[in-house]
């Protein structure tokens, strides 16, 4: 099964969203296998967001990143990469779709809510970043038989 990182920025937190986004993935039948809330800093933040340092407005969305801690989160589940990142919607709040986080929670591109891994590459490594082995369990789904057919697993 796959595992993805999901972020919950500090806009979520502050708005009050940390419990509807965590109810959002329970409810579609992911697993979380690891969560903590955490102060993310400069270093972490160039790395994490390489692709866009150089950019005009990197400085803001760090920035805005760092403006309390945040939820990092570990989801497991068959294609939980592309579930996840799926239920997360566009980057832009308003053109995200209704029905996803983003779409239902953000009028904004910066300020949207969650990050999620887009590829199960970048999974491996993103969860590499946030999280050391002994912060991810990977315990028994008693329920795992209700989620996934036999042949399915
Ligand atoms: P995503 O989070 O959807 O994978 P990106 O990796 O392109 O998107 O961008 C990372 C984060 O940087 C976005 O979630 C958003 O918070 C912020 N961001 C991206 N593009 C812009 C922009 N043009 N203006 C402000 N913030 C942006």
């Amino acid at each position: 099964m796959e595992k993805t990182l999901v972020i919950i920025k500090p806009g979520a937190i502050q708005r009050g969203f940390i419990g509807e986004v965590i109810h959002r993935f329970e409810r579609k039948g992911l697993q979380l296998c690891g969560i903590k809330m955490m102060q993310l800093t400069d270093e972490i933040l160039v790395e994490h967001y390489a692709h866009l340092v150089q950019r005009p407005f990197f400085k803001r969305i760090k920035d805005s990143m760092m403006i309390t801690p945040v939820i990092v989160c570990c989801w497991k589940g068959i294609d939980a990469v592309h579930i996840v990142h799926e239920m997360a919607g566009k980057t832009n709040g308003r053109e995200a779709s209704i029905g996803t986080i983003r779409g239902d929670f953000s009028v904004s591109v910066q300020e949207n809510i969650i990050h999620t891994s887009d590829t199960v590459e970048n999974a491996k490594a993103e969860l590499d970043r946030f999280f050391n082995e002994k912060e991810i369990f990977d315990f028994d789904q008693h329920n795992i038989n209700f989620l996934y057919a036999n042949d399915e697993i």
